[in-house]
Parts: structure tokens; C-alpha cells; sequence
């Protein structure tokens, strides 16, 4: 089988498969066919989430890349009559979203279906189908394209996150293929959305070295200063933190370096426009840093409250996945990166006292 380390044909095949929180199979099976192909090694834990690893070099600090297999999508509750169907919506997307009649797809079997009303005061609504059926339903998605390639952009229903998963995957073939000497595990998990359950149940749990420097790959919505266009984010913080500033640091070195032999293109900003799973690994004990590209549509809202397809930037994804293989080189380095400036502010230091104590001196005088 042709094997390709292209970021578009691996988010194609990962976009092309419908999903929602707690409803993976589907593309968790096109994950491990990926790695499959591709001789890399993986686990899949006893809550679902996938474990991939390349450890050519394990004695080298863990470089973890954590990303989301899930998207807000409906949840089916139970049958109402023939052809109606009780769901309840999982995942952050404003009521004024949800108008009577927008295209649906049932899932499994891709049978077309419209939203109905709204039920009760939670998120709950029907969805009507005249096909006829020949499974129960397990879950509803949005009726939008899967993938599609437009003026340098990739268009979707789910840019969140599997864009992160491509990326991971695009890492770690790369990474293989160099026979580049690295420790890297990806965590591909389930049910962010939700409040990252899959990111909480790998934190917990004792899958993941201590020492690693935990890296959360998300698309996050487009906000100043960051932009579409402009190259991989380097996300400081989200809403709720503010990430390690040395594990930061190593990552804009990193950037740093890049940018000065090719056109590689990189911004550092605070996304404040979500919570990532960089916060549930912090909270856990685990170092961490984040990466993302600009989302546009995120969670599917587009101009005039319709529901439409996500869309990224390719050079912005391609520019992530160059970080996070010159990052994961870099870390026999990654002492040296980071005490690049507290070496510097010694310096600093030393000329600090000598000055001021001379003026000191000629001021008293
Ligand atoms: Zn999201």
C-alpha cells in the first residue's frame, strides 16, 4: 500500500469519517489502519484512546503530541415513532445555530435526516427521517462536505480536531521514515468536547512518563493577533491557563531556528477562545506546552448564524507539522534551548551590578 506523509491526504481520509463525543469507531479505525501502514506502533487503552509510539531514543525526555478524535455532533436517545429520533447535542455550538428543518446525517449509514424542535429546557431535539432504516441510529452529524481543498485551504465538517490528528500522524511517519533518533508518543483520544474525558482518563492514568513535555495540537478559532495564513501558533495559553514557560520556550527556540533557514512562518499568542487538553495534563502534573492553526467556522458556525463547513489553512497545518518534527530532533537540545536565557539574564546581571554600583558610587560622592 502507498504509504504518504502528505498532510492533506491524511486529514482526508481522517475527515471523511463522521464523528461525534463517544461515537469514534469509525475514524479511530482509519487511525490505526494509518499506523498500520505505516509500521508504527500502537495501543489502544481500556477507555478507548489511542497510544502511538516512536521510541528510537528512550532515554530521551518524552515528547507527547495530544489531539482529539471527536466533534460536536448529536448523541441519539431513543426512537420517538417510525422515522423520528430523540438527540441530545454534545458540544459547544449557541442555540441560535439550531433552526427547524437544517440538514442532518444519521450515523451509522449516512441516512439524511432534518432537525426537528426542540425538546425540553436541554439540549435535546428531534430529527426526522422518511428513509427507512436498516440499523438504529447511534449518532447524528451536521449534512456538510467532508473535505474538500479551496485556495490553499482545507474546508470540513471536522477541522477540530482531526486536523491535530493528521498533524500527529504526519509527525510520526515523518519521524520514522528519517529513522531520526526521537521519543515520541501521540495521544489520539476521545470525548473533548465534552469536557475532554479521553485527555483526563491518559492524564490519570500512568501511560505517560512524568517527565514528558505534553504538547496539546488543537485548531482553535481565529482571534488577534493570530492569523489565517501566518503559520503554526504557539499557544501560551487558553481561556483558563496560561502553559510552561520553559516548555514554551523550547518550542519558540525551535520556531526560531526554523525560521531562519527556510519559509517557515510561526506566531506565539494567548488563544483564549477555548480550553485545550494542554489545561486537563497541567492539572495532572505534566509540563506542558500547546501548538494550533487558526480555525475559520469553528464548531461549524458560520456568517449569519448557518451551520457550515470548517476550514484551515494547508501551510499553516504543514508549518505545525514541520515544528513538531524539528522539535522532537531538538530534544537532546532541550536543556541547552531553555537555559539560553537565564544564561543571559546572569550576564545581564553581572553588568547590572557593575554599572549601578559605579554610579552608585559617583552619585554618593
Ligand atoms: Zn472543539
Amino acid at each position: 500500500m502507498a504509504k504518504s506523509t502528505d498532510i492533506c491526504e491524511l486529514a482526508g481520509r481522517l475527515m471523511r469519517r463522521p464523528t461525534a463525543p463517544y461515537h469514534e469507531q469509525a475514524v479511530r479505525s482509519e487511525v490505526e489502519q494509518i499506523c498500520a501502514e505505516n509500521r508504527l506502533r500502537f495501543e489502544r487503552d481500556a477507555f478507548g484512546n489511542i497510544l502511538v509510539s516512536l521510541q528510537t531514543a528512550p532515554a530521551q525526555k518524552p515528547f507527547v503530541l495530544a489531539a482529539h478524535l471527536d466533534h460536536p455532533g448529536f448523541e441519539i436517545i431513543r426512537s420517538l415513532a417510525p422515522g423520528r429520533w430523540l438527540a441530545r447535542f454534545l458540544g459547544g455550538v449557541p442555540d441560535i445555530y439550531f433552526r427547524k428543518g437544517v440538514p442532518l446525517r444519521l450515523m451509522p449509514g449516512s441516512i439524511p435526516a432534518r432537525l426537528g424542535r426542540k425538546v425540553g429546557n436541554q439540549r435535546n431535539f428531534e430529527i426526522h427521517t422518511n428513509r427507512h432504516l436498516e440499523q438504529r441510529p447511534r449518532f447524528a452529524v451536521w449534512e456538510l462536505e467532508d473535505f474538500a481543498l479551496r485556495r490553499g485551504r482545507i474546508y470540513a465538517r471536522v477541522c477540530d480536531d482531526l486536523g491535530g490528528v493528521a498533524a500527529i500522524l504526519a509527525v510520526l511517519i515523518r519521524l520514522k521514515r528519517e529513522r531520526a533518533r526521537v521519543h515520541v508518543i501521540g495521544v489520539i483520544s476521545r470525548a473533548e468536547e465534552v469536557g475532554f474525558h479521553g485527555a483526563l482518563t491518559v492524564a490519570a492514568s500512568r501511560k505517560l512518563p512524568k517527565h514528558s513535555l505534553v504538547v496539546s495540537l488543537e485548531t482553535s478559532r481565529e482571534l488577534p493577533p493570530a492569523k489565517m495564513g501566518r503559520g503554526v501558533i504557539i499557544r501560551v495559553g487558553d481561556r483558563t491557563s496560561i502553559f510552561d514557560a520553559a516548555g514554551t520556550r523550547f518550542l519558540t527556540e525551535v520556531a526560531a531556528r526554523q525560521a531562519l533557514h527556510k519559509s517557515f512562518q510561526f506566531q506565539r499568542a494567548l488563544m483564549y477562545g477555548g480550553t485545550c487538553e494542554a489545561t486537563a495534563y497541567q492539572e495532572f502534573g505534566f509540563q506542558t506546552a500547546a501548538v494550533c492553526v487558526a480555525l475559520g467556522n469553528y464548531h461549524n458556525c458560520g456568517p449569519g448564524n448557518r451551520i457550515a463547513a470548517e476550514y484551515v489553512s494547508i501551510e499553516d497545518l504543514g508549518s505545525m507539522v514541520d515544528l513538531l518534527v524539528a522539535a522532537a530532533k531538538a530534544m537532546p537540545d532541550y536543556r541547552h534551548l531553555t537555559r539560553k536565557l537565564p544564561q543571559r539574564l546572569q550576564t545581564m546581571l553581572a553588568e547590572a551590578r557593575r554599572k549601578l554600583s559605579r554610579d552608585h558610587d559617583s552619585l554618593s560622592t
